[in-house]
């Protein structure tokens, strides 16, 4: 009888845990190495981050018919000029400049929809939706702010 009323209990604790709380708890045990923290948590970036340094923390790529794709590959080839490859198979040179195109569109999160083929997964997205930019507060992403 004393061992029918401690499952009951133990029921009892676990169905009075908050839902949410529950199904984070659960994602976090599948994807540790995929996702070290939460996505939903706020990121802070600055407003003149280097276009390159956030394409390579980031690994998307806002294209010009606004699509969002997914970085496999990104190498610098120079302060201006670097070559991406994304998951869908363009490899591509792209130009950092102060006004550029896929920096601003980047910021601003100016998209249409997630490349389908490049299957960009939901907590990448959340994330990057989570990423706020802010003039005067956040990481530059250089090389000295790197904690690893
Ligand atoms: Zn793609």
């Amino acid at each position: 009888m004393s061992a029918g009323r401690s499952r009951k209990l133990q029921v009892a604790t676990f169905a009075s845990a908050p839902a949410a709380l529950t199904a984070r708890a659960a994602s976090a045990r599948c994807y540790t190495r995929a996702v070290p923290t939460d996505p939903n948590k706020p990121v802070y970036y600055r407003k003149q981050v280097p276009l390159f340094r956030l394409i390579d923390k980031m690994k998307l790529w806002p294209s010009r018919r606004g699509l969002l794709h997914g970085i496999k590959e990104f190498e610098v080839l120079g302060p201006t000029r670097a070559r991406l490859t994304t998951h869908c198979g363009k490899t591509m040179i792209v130009r950092d400049s102060k006004t550029s195109r896929s920096a601003r569109w980047l910021r601003n999160k100016l998209f249409f929809e997630a490349c389908p083929e490049c299957r960009i997964p939901e907590w990448k997205l959340q994330k990057y939706a989570a990423t706020k930019f802010k003039r005067g507060y956040g990481s530059f992403l250089r090389e000295e702010d790197r904690k690893e």
